[in-house]
């Protein structure tokens, strides 16, 4: 039987019209430039319904509340279709692919986010190539979890970053290997996949939309000369979550009393501080050197080897869900979603 693929198309670039102004997303200017693919038409590939949002965003003004109507509409699509495409701006892609799995919980079906650096509408763009191998994924292969398709490879969702603005391969996993790589074959790594939920399992969406004004979670990268007042200010009610962005296996000043005294003060009122390194690659062992165990002792917990952008969206989620700040710290230390690996 022909395969019948959902695809949610939010805006970027993938769909955008060339205009005076430069490219802007245009109302079924992607639906119609796809009804012109003869390769979509194709005995061998599959169905497909395509669903466009109002309005079509650039993926920077994209919000959390954007991240549940997504997953709304796939939890609301899910019986009918037998796999799901999120066409997406590349901007602030892996940071939907982060928060989706955390919302979606029980899926059985893949989920692929894709885009494109170049319109579809361009003689020479990476947009058709991505939506063709996305489409045949979604369809051929049991993958049931949130992943991001782009360029060469298919990536966890909640692993991804996106690390190049031009490159056609724009997107990685630097602490995960890709789920699978595209080349003259399609492979995937079926031993890298998530347990498939069992068939009884309905999909269920996790959380809730929240006012943007309520949100509580932020991410901080030290630096060199870092003020312990600034920090000491961004630590202040309505904060409940932090992604502190440290150096190398975890570390921060520790010479700066005032700074650690602050850090230590806003996880003494609740806060909930996540340690994460500025590096690409890697995990955190706040062990290691003094510099991290002075984090420890200020209360700051281990992100161990989680994306800033996972670790975020993991933060929202679990406030979402209404968890109190020790339930976070419980839930941040254990692999919920793929989303890390956690070290002794
Ligand atoms: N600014 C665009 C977006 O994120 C970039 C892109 O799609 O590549 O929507």
């Amino acid at each position: 039987m022909k395969k019948h693929i959902y695809i949610a198309y939010t805006g970027g670039t993938i769909g955008m019209k060339n205009t005076p102004a430069g490219y802007a997303p245009a109302p079924g200017y992607l639906g119609h430039l796809m009804t012109l693919m003869p390769e979509l038409s194709d005995p061998a590939m599959p169905d497909y319904t395509i669903h466009e949002y109002d309005p079509l965003l650039d993926s920077s003004n994209m919000m959390p509340e954007d991240w549940f109507t997504i997953a709304q509409d796939i939890a609301a699509n899910y019986d009918t279709y037998d796999g799901f495409i999120v066409l997406h701006g590349t901007d602030t892609m892996a940071y939907t692919a982060s928060a989706l799995p955390f919302m979606l919980r029980g899926l059985r079906k893949a989920a692929i986010l894709t885009g494109s650096q170049i319109p579809l509408c361009e003689i020479r763009n990476d947009a058709r190539r991505n939506l063709i191998t996305a489409l045949i994924i979604a369809s051929d292969f049991v993958i049931p979890e949130v992943c991001l398709h782009f360029g060469s490879k298919l990536l966890r969702g909640c692993r991804s970053v996106k690390v190049s603005a031009y490159g056609f391969d724009a997107f990685d996993s630097p602490n995960f290997p890709p789920l699978g790589s595209v080349g003259t074959d399609i492979d995937i790594n079926r031993s890298l996949l998530l347990d498939r939920p069992p068939d009884t399992e309905k999909l269920r969406v996790l959380g809730h939309p929240n006012d943007p004004d309520d949100t509580v979670v932020g991410w901080l990268r030290l630096f060199p000369g870092i003020s312990s007042r600034v920090v000491g200010h961004i630590l202040q009610p309505p904060l409940r979550g932090l992604v502190l962005g440290t150096y190398g296996v975890g570390n921060g000043p520790d010479r700066d009393k005032r700074l650690m005294a602050e850090l230590k003060a806003a996880t003494d009122r609740g806060v909930v501080i996540v340690n994460c390194t500025q590096c690409l690659e890697g995990s955190v062992h706040m062990g290691d050197y003094a510099a991290g165990s002075a984090l420890a002792d200020a209360g700051v917990i281990s992100g161990f080897d989680m994306t800033t952008e996972a670790a975020l969206a993991k933060l929202f989620h679990l406030f979402s869900v209404g968890c109190s700040p020790e339930q976070v710290k419980t839930e941040m230390q254990k692999n919920l979603r793929g989303e890390m690996k956690r070290e002794a």
